[in-house]
């Protein structure tokens, strides 16, 4: 099929972009296409404009805060998982960034375009989720920042609001003794996981958990962040006592690739495993 006729611009700045946004209600934001052009040539979306952010400047970065990793939301995903600061400051993410689709994908898709589609078995909203990030939107009232725990609403779905630009993601960075892993289950390299565990965690000096983070992808219209998990990881369970509580409040439906039963039985599998292999590389 191809998409329905639409009309396009290429602005080269933010706020060219949110005017343009603000000239059609029907307008719809272009980054890396790997979402949104397929959503097109299957007539799943038919904006009537694109605003392409790919000649807006400074939307391609990625910063070090001190507390935060600030990444531009025009930042190509491959940028982002061969950039020696962000494997230092969020390993989490460049292994994340891995499970992505594959390189040729990852080298189109920008990190803001997988944040704002918000694919409940998307990685990246999960590691923002994971992790207590944040982003960063200008619209025509000004700027913002929305928390990750508000930002994702539904199937596809965040709290951007129509005219909003997102221009970057921001996430905590790491400390010493962190350890992290991502374990999915899913029928073919490449694919969208059935089922994944996003999980970070730190040590103090004593091996003690200080924090312990863990999201969930394909088990909901949404990531989920596993609250009681980490509690219970925080409260000296193991990895199998805590990852028991990985289904607690999922209700994943059933489809052709897996049925709700199996979908709970691999949240709990994948964070065990996760939790596992993070607190032994925090070790
Ligand atoms: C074969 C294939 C396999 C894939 N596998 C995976 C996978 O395993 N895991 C995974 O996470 N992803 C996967 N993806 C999706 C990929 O990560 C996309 O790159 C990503 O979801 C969207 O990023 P994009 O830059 O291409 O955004 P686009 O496709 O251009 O946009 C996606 C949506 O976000 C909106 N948007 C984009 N940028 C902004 C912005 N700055 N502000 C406001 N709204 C914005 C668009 O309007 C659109 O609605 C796969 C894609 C393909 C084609």
């Amino acid at each position: 099929m191809k998409p329905p006729d639409f009309d396009y611009v290429a602005p080269t700045s933010v706020d060219d972009a949110v005017k343009a946004l603000g000239s059609d209600s029907e307008a719809k934001v272009l980054a890396g296409g790997q979402s949104l052009i397929p959503l097109l040539a299957f007539r799943l979306a038919g904006p009537s404009l694109l605003v392409d952010l790919a000649r807006v400047d400074g939307l391609d970065h990625i910063t070090d805060d001190g507390d935060s990793l600030v990444i531009g939301a025009m930042t190509r995903q491959r940028r982002a998982e061969r950039d020696p600061l962000v494997a230092e400051r969020c390993p989490l993410l460049v292994e994340s960034l891995r499970h992505v689709g594959h390189p040729q994908i990852r080298s189109r898709g920008t990190i803001g375009g997988s944040v704002a589609h918000a694919d409940p078995a998307g990685e990246l909203p999960a590691v923002v989720l994971a992790l207590g990030g944040r982003v960063h939107v200008t619209g025509p009232a000004g700027d913002r920042a929305i928390e990750a725990e508000e930002l994702f609403q539904g199937f596809l779905s965040t709290s951007i609001a129509d005219g909003e630009v997102l221009t970057a993601v921001e996430i905590p960075a790491s400390g010493p003794r962190t350890g992290w892993s991502v374990v999915e289950v899913a029928r073919r390299p490449g694919d969208y996981a059935l089922c994944g565990a996003l999980c970070q965690v730190q040590l103090d000096g004593d091996g003690t958990v200080l924090n312990a983070h863990l999201a969930l992808i394909g088990v909901g219209d949404r990531p989920m962040r596993a609250h009681a998990v980490e509690a219970a990881v925080l409260s000296g369970a193991s990895p199998t006592e805590a990852a028991t509580l990985a289904p607690d409040g999922l209700n994943p439906g059933s489809d052709v690739h897996a049925s709700s039963d199996y979908r709970l039985h691999l949240a709990t599998v994948t964070s065990r495993r996760a939790l596992t292999q993070a607190l032994e590389r925090a070790a």
